[in-house]
């Protein structure tokens, strides 16, 4: 077994939140406020990786850092790569390569998509879906874009690993 890749969604108050990405020794730690929905984002890009699209790009504010996500499809593994940018009013237009580098890690897809479904899984038996707008406010659980990604993990990826089943399917 490689070293596992690990993500924690830390939902905080008032609409922040704290994205812990982590790979053995390699962490980066991500502020993420409710200006955009974050977490919705977050799985949909990987859902997205299992159709057409060969690049999903989305972007945490992190008022006023723009934390941008690059992900690419190549072949059976996913290219992540996150970037900051320090002014959002400014950067979105931006290349990648004006960004800072603040992570970059090649996953299976599989396990890519798994450990991201289980970070969500966990926010929602913390919190509950109303818990979770108390908090988040500015968007609900994403509940339909989590039962899209673990339909399509299930179906496309060969996981052996348990799935919570929580959210049942739609
Ligand atoms: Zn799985």
């Amino acid at each position: 077994m490689g070293v596992q890749l690990q993500i924690e969604w830390d939902l905080q108050d008032h609409g922040w939140a704290v994205c812990r990405i982590s790979e053995g020794p390699a962490k980066a730690e991500l502020v993420v406020s409710y200006c955009t929905d974050g977490l919705a984002d977050l799985l949909a890009s990987i859902g997205s990786l299992y159709g057409a699209s060969q690049t999903a790009r989305f972007f945490f504010d992190s008022e006023p850092t723009e934390i941008r996500w690059v992900l690419r499809d190549q072949g059976a593994d996913v290219g992540v790569s996150i970037y900051s940018f320090p002014d959002l009013a400014i950067s979105l237009e931006l290349p990648d390569e004006d960004g800072r580098l603040l992570w970059a890690c090649t996953q299976s897809r599989s396990q890519l998509a798994h450990v991201l479904l289980e970070a969500a899984q966990r926010v929602l038996r913390e919190h509950g879906e109303d818990g979770y707008l108390a908090k988040w406010t500015m968007h609900p659980f994403p509940v339909a874009i989590l039962q899209d990604l673990r339909r399509l993990h299930l179906h496309h990826d060969r996981c052996d690993l348990a799935h919570d089943m929580t959210v049942p399917p739609k």
